[in-house]
């Protein structure tokens, strides 16, 4: 395998673009592949090389890099005839009818331009609904490079996670260990009449993929109910990703007030959300006080992709596929790290997966869960399996990122770059694919 073409692009990018990238996470040890093209499940970079992908974009692509024929006819359509106009189309109403039919808690739409843009007019719609400014997040839960929520910390040291914010942005961010059940009561006591939002992940996916412990959301509904503060999902990652059209509120049967969206819902393109009750989502501008605004917001192609890629998965057997995928590659990973390294823990649900590289093993495997952690009581693993940020953290992750990344890309298997975000398997992958990514997986592990 060779990479002098992606060097020679590397060595280029590093004297215009900061880090050779345009988004921190791209930049692999010694130097990252640049990418030629997609071509279904796979990849192929500027030397030729292809690889399997398990990226998907960080997640919007869950038709891989093929998408049905009805979405490259709306994209080319819509590109075709504009492409955008500070002027309402109706694309826009389309999509936004099809995602308030199918979730749950979602009767009204703002659509923007990315996740982050979505956390950002979330928090602020919050606020702005509750006249309050506290927000709860979770430790090693991830909004996007936002502000409020790039923090750091607990009790009363909480510190923003970068340079460039104000230390005063961090006094009205409390962060919480997720699945800590007592944690967030004693905030709530203490906090709870200043508290605008509760804002979470419904399962961690930008830090290993943590699964919630059985009550620990219906606790955050319960507590937002009694103090008046809105539960806000961020769904950007799940959503019409995991529990199918429904996105994972529907799977946990929890009902946040307000969801955020991103990746999935733009079919590939540049997208946000913002929804949830009309009579919260309505306070944003013009129809309500809190400000919020967008010269790409509800582009017309991003809304053509992204209504063509849910209405496909509405008509055919998207999720069954990608989930059934999910299962048979978990599946055999769990069987790996029983045999080859019984201290790991396999992670993940629906077409989510990852191998956190866990240090201790179990004293048994009987009765583990089989296909990904659930965080099942009764598993023998059960105390051993993370459940916050902070023990995904306590992984094994140089050795992750450092060895194990690199052996996988050699082995023609593109992986997430470190030991944090979520893998991916797409539309577009075969069950022969899962096979040869497990034998490459028996070799690196
Ligand atoms: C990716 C992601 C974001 C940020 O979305 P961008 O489009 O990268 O700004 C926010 N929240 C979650 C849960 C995400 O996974």
């Amino acid at each position: 395998m060779t990479s002098d073409e992606s060097r020679r692009l590397y060595d280029r990018a590093l004297s215009v673009l900061a880090g050779g990238v345009n988004s921190s996470v791209r930049a692999t040890m010694p130097y990252p592949f640049f990418v030629q093209k997609g071509d279904g499940g796979h990849v192929v970079d500027a030397d030729g090389n292809r690889y399997l992908d398990y990226v998907n974009g960080y997640g919007p692509l869950l038709y891989g890099h093929s998408p049905p024929e009805e979405v490259q006819a709306a994209v080319q359509k819509h590109s075709s005839q504009g492409p955008m106009y500070g002027a309402p189309t109706e694309i826009e109403v389309e999509h936004a009818e099809f995602v308030a039919r199918h979730v749950p808690s979602v009767e009204m739409l703002r659509f923007v331009n990315s996740g982050t843009e979505a956390t950002v007019s979330a928090v602020r719609l919050a606020r702005g609904y509750t006249g309050r400014d506290k927000i709860v997040v979770m430790q090693g839960g991830y909004h996007g490079a936002q502000e409020s929520t790039l923090v750091e910390g607990e009790g009363d040291h909480v510190h923003p996670s970068t340079r460039g914010i104000p230390q005063e942005f961090a006094q009205h961010t409390i962060p919480v260990p997720f699945n800590d059940t007592e944690a967030i009561i004693e905030v709530f006591q203490e906090h709870g009449d200043d508290i605008a939002a509760v804002l979470t992940e419904p399962i961690l996916g930008n830090k290993g993929i943590v699964m919630p412990v059985d009550g620990y959301h219906e606790t955050l509904r319960d507590l937002c109910d009694d103090f008046g503060s809105l539960l806000v999902f961020d769904e950007v990652i799940t959503g019409f990703r995991v529990g199918g059209l429904q996105c994972a509120q529907g799977k946990f049967g929890v009902t946040p007030d307000v969801t955020t969206f991103g990746k999935i819902i733009g079919g590939g393109f540049p997208v946000g959300a913002i929804g949830g009750r009309a009579e919260i989502i309505e306070q944003f501008s013009p129809s309500g006080p809190v400000f919020q605004s967008g010269t790409f917001s509800g582009h017309p192609v991003t809304m053509a992709a992204g209504h063509a890629y849910l209405q496909y998965a509405a008509e055919h057997d998207v999720y069954e596929h990608v989930n059934a995928l999910g299962e048979q590659l978990r599946e055999g990973l769990t069987e790996i790290c029983r045999e080859q390294a019984p201290e790991y823990t396999v992670v993940g649900t629906d077409s989510m997966f990852k191998v956190l590289f866990t240090r201790d093993a179990p004293d048994e495997f009987e009765g583990h869960c089989d296909a990904g952690c659930t965080q099942r009581e009764d598993c023998p693993r059960y105390e051993l399996c993370p459940k916050t940020g902070a023990d995904v953290a306590a992984c094994d992750t140089e050795r992750w990122e450092r060895v194990f990344w690199q052996q996988m890309k050699e082995q023609g298997v593109f992986l997430t770059a470190n030991q944090y975000e979520s893998q991916f398997v797409s539309y577009a992958h075969t069950e022969d694919d899962i096979e040869e990514t497990l034998d490459a997986y028996r070799e690196a592990l």
